[in-house]
């Protein structure tokens, strides 16, 4: 069978089980996906943590919040250490990654992440930091266009940003901050509900801002259609990819984006606050211009005249505003590598499947139905339920998982059992299986390991 075939999971699933002679939730079967896994090289790329006593690694599940150490990471930044001890001020110009430059040789690989041009990105500062740059230049309210539509559970700083972006120029949140809520009951926006919104509204909206997939949901947004919708309305339409770049299959350029900001460190594997991304569509190359500047925007070619004539670089490049720390370039450098062995439409390929297989066990196992109990007066087990959307093409990789319990002690069990993932109180445990990296053995194993977790959790007494 082709490993990666395009039908549905669960077909496949049934079809590997059959040649196996086995059922679709034995371990065999995910033994038998990663030996056709055409991506599994990938994971020797990384350093999978390893918690003591428990054999062989962690079940590391929580790429959406920090990728995982590309081996490269450590050579890379003692090159740059070593250069700096042995050549001082000369490591600028020297060496295959020149400080002075160094971010411009990876940002071709970061623009082929998101499906930009090279020229279109820019890598620099923290992800908040962008965003206000971005605001700061495509964000000016006129008395009948002021307003900034986003989701009303954005993430926390995204809110702030938003917020602070309207004050700054003397208007009003209350009045300007259109917050957009999935309906009564709903868990994720629907499409035709944000494009309704933004035909409705769009006249007094001055930039449409969402998330490109939904920290929280893992929901996957249609980016295309928003843009459309949006610049139809003639509103600046921008995505804080933070949790899509390295997850989603993003084409920023074709979509015709005006602007995006990503971080690098959760599916993009650049350490903890590594150097943020920024993209700005080529079509505004010579009309968005930089509100603050710095001597990064300056042209490269003569930066170094330092004459006081700003000669500034178009496009988002004209947006830098320091040099750049080469000691963020180095990991960054080392995790974008690995991306160029493969494309995303590889790693999304295996992901659907992976996320596929996460489902079909969660629902196998534990769905409302699976944990009715046997004798109708029998107790009930906890049951989970999926709030990510169910169709592959509304999710990237992540699972919120929604437990009819609290989850807390049961998050406690299945860390002293070698899973990491991240939990949001009450009852969300968010799960990402991250294709660069996860092993269809890792999901099943997480199985398993959530069966003894609940066990534990009800029988022990609650501290
Ligand atoms: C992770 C994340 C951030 C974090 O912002 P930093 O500036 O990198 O600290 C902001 N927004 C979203 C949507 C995120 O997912």
């Amino acid at each position: 069978m082709d490993s990666f075939a395009d039908s549905p999971p669960r077909e496949i699933l049934q079809c590997v089980a059959e040649t196996l002679g086995c059922s679709t939730t034995s371990a065999e079967v995910a033994a038998y996906l990663d030996q056709h896994d055409e991506l599994r090289h990938l994971r020797e790329k990384f350093l999978v943590p390893k918690i003591a006593d428990l054999p062989p690694y962690c079940i590391y599940l929580v790429g959406n919040s920090l990728g995982l150490q590309p081996k490269m990471a450590r050579k890379y930044l003692e090159e740059e250490l070593e250069k700096w001890a042995k050549t001082g001020v000369h490591g600028h110009i020297q060496g295959s990654r020149p400080w002075a430059w160094a971010e411009n040789n990876i940002e071709q690989l970061m623009a082929n992440v998101v499906g930009a041009k090279a020229e279109e990105v820019a890598l620099m500062n923290g992800l908040t930091v962008n965003l206000h740059l971005l605001l700061l230049s495509f964000y000016k309210p006129t008395a009948t266009r002021h307003k900034i539509l986003l989701e009303d559970k954005a993430f926390p700083s995204d809110h702030y940003a938003v917020e602070s972006q309207i004050r700054l120029r003397g208007c009003d949140p209350q009045q300007s901050m259109l917050l957009l809520s999935p309906r009564p009951g709903e868990e994720t926006l629907r499409t035709e509900d944000i494009l309704e919104v933004i035909e409705k509204e769009g006249d007094s909206i001055a930039v449409v801002m969402f998330s490109g997939v939904q920290y929280y949901t893992g929901q996957l947004f249609n980016m295309a259609a928003i843009t459309k919708a949006g610049q139809r309305k003639g509103c600046y339409v921008g995505f804080d990819c933070a949790h899509a770049a390295g997850n989603a299959e993003l084409k920023l350029h074709d979509w015709g984006v005006d602007f995006a900001c990503w971080c690098s460190y959760k599916y993009v594997n650049s350490g903890a606050g590594g150097l943020a991304g920024a993209f700005i569509h080529e079509k505004h190359k010579h009309t968005v211009k930089p509100a603050l500047l710095g001597w990064w925007g300056h042209d490269l070619k003569t930066r170094f005249q330092m004459n006081n004539v700003l000669d500034l670089q178009s496009g988002v490049s004209g947006f830098r505003l320091s040099n750049q720390p080469i000691l963020l370039v180095c990991p960054l450098q080392a995790s974008l590598e690995v991306f160029n062995l493969t494309s995303m439409q590889a790693l999304r390929r295996k992901s659907i499947l992976l996320t596929g297989y996460l489902e079909y066990l969660i629902q196998h196992y534990y769905s409302r139905d699976a944990a009715r109990p046997a004798r109708p007066d029998g107790p009930a087990r906890p049951h989970v339920s999926v709030i990510t959307p169910s169709d592959p093409q509304q999710r990237g990789c992540q699972l919120s998982l929604c437990f009819s319990v609290p989850i807390r002690r049961i998050f406690q069990e299945l860390e002293r059992r070698g899973v990491a993932c991240d939990m949001r109180e009450p009852s969300v445990l968010r799960v990402a299986p991250v294709p660069l990296y996860n092993s269809f053995s890792d999901v099943h194993r997480f199985i398993e390991t959530l069966g003894s977790a609940l066990a534990a959790s009800s029988q022990t007494p609650q501290e």
